[in-house]
């Protein structure tokens, strides 16, 4: 069957699972191991993750994307990532860029760019993070001065998603370096590669491999007023932070798949492996593990669900996904330390998939806010929702 065949269909979860879950079977995993030990981007894939629509999957269909539900959405990234986690960064960088133009773009933006996102024509990421600013959003130093009717931007992106590969970008820059709060002068723009906008080095990671990563210089860089999502100043960091919630909940679904990739290999190898007589999995000390590692699992898969579910249901949910978040990139670096531990020196060993786990757990606890955050996210909003 071709792939052209298989293109996803909308609300139909289970056929569109299938059809990722044959995928990931044909033509992902044999390449997964290899593909992620030498660093290299995967451009067949990329061509085949087109043609199923994944670069579609959460716009609307009238704007030609798949229009699937966050909770469907998770669900992809969550069996996605059991095989490859690299590649969901691929597709959901790009996503949030384009829920940025789908939420708070101007009709014309919408008309003009989320056809080529959709199709996968025109591919990229969001450009947020700085060399001095990450967590702290409002410390960015980039900026957008109004020239006539375009702006020119100055400024470095760091860590950002796709930027070699992708070729545009929902940048966040300062329009009003003075403004109080900060937050008020800052702004969101669509920007395509061209003159001034140029790629000063890949950066080289822990894991997270295949996948590109790098730093973004823009030098008078030229955008037309059109681009300026929403077309109003002084909106940007309320689009990024929104673009954020689903943001989270694609990197906790990310993390239930590496927690439960860990779990269904440590199920394979403790019945294999045999020490004083007894496939491990008889020893209790092994067993515990398991338990700890399957519940770790079946929670987190529950708070993406519930997370997912809210937003689909169109309600506010920053503590929701910071919930899940949080909980799903804990549960994967201990089922991946857990994994490493059941599985001996083997899991030590390039050869077993456990060490890219290792590797690629941690970034779950970093990317679109860290876990410190999300705590502090939780609690306030547990306050707001509680007062006395
Ligand atoms: C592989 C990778 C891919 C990425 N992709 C993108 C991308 O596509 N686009 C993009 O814009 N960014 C991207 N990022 C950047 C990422 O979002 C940031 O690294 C992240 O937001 C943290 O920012 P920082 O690294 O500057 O850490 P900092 O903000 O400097 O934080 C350092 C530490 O201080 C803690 N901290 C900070 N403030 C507080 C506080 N108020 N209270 C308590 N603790 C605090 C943090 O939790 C952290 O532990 C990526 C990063 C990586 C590693």
């Amino acid at each position: 069957m071709s792939h052209r065949d298989e293109i996803l269909s909308e609300n139909d979860t289970g056929l569109v699972l299938d059809t990722i879950e044959k995928w990931l079977e044909r033509d992902v995993a044999p390449v997964a191991d290899q593909m992620e030990h030498a660093d290299e981007y995967p451009y067949e894939l990329v061509d085949q993750m087109k043609k199923l629509g994944l670069f579609g999957a959460t716009i609307s269909s009238s704007y030609g994307g798949l229009g699937l539900p966050a909770l469907t959405y998770a669900k992809i990234v969550t069996k996605v990532s059991e095989v490859w986690m690299s590649l969901t960064g691929i597709f959901n960088s790009h996503l949030i860029m384009a829920m940025c133009v789908e939420k708070y773009g101007t009709e014309q933006q919408k008309q003009k760019y989320l056809p080529l996102f959709a199709s996968g024509k025109l591919r990229g990421g969001v450009g947020f993070t700085e060399p001095d600013a990450g967590t702290d959003l409002q410390g960015i130093r980039a900026t957008a001065m109004k020239d006539g009717n375009k702006y020119i931007i100055n400024g470095t992106k760091t860590w950002i998603t796709n930027s070699i590969e992708g070729s545009c970008f929902a940048l966040l820059v300062k329009t009003d370096s003075h403004a109080s709060p900060p937050r008020k002068g800052m702004s969101m723009f669509i920007v395509e590669k061209g003159p001034g906008f140029s790629i000063s080095r890949k950066l080289e990671k822990l894991g997270y491999h295949g996948i590109d990563s790098g730093e973004m210089v823009f030098q008078d860089f030229i955008v037309p007023e059109e681009n300026l999502i929403g077309g109003q100043e002084g909106q940007g960091f309320y689009n990024a932070v929104g673009g954020l919630e689903l943001g989270r909940i694609n990197v906790a679904a990310r993390s239930v798949g590496i927690a439960n990739r860990a779990l269904e290999e440590s199920l394979n190898y403790s019945q294999q492996r045999k020490t004083f007589g007894k496939p491990i999995c008889q020893h209790q000390a092994i067993q515990i593990k398991l338990a700890d590692m399957s519940t770790r699992v079946s929670a987190a898969r529950l708070l993406v669900e519930s997370a997912a579910s809210a937003y689909d249901a169109g309600r506010r949910c920053d503590m929701e996904a910071g919930m899940a978040k949080y909980y799903s990139s804990e549960a994967a670096i201990e089922n991946a330390l857990d994994a490493m531990r059941i599985h001996g020196g083997y899991g030590y060993s390039k050869e077993f998939v456990i060490e890219r786990l290792y590797r690629d757990a941690p970034l779950m606890a970093i990317g679109e806010g860290t876990n410190e955050m999300q705590r502090i996210i939780i609690a306030r909003q547990l306050l707001e929702r509680n007062k006395i």
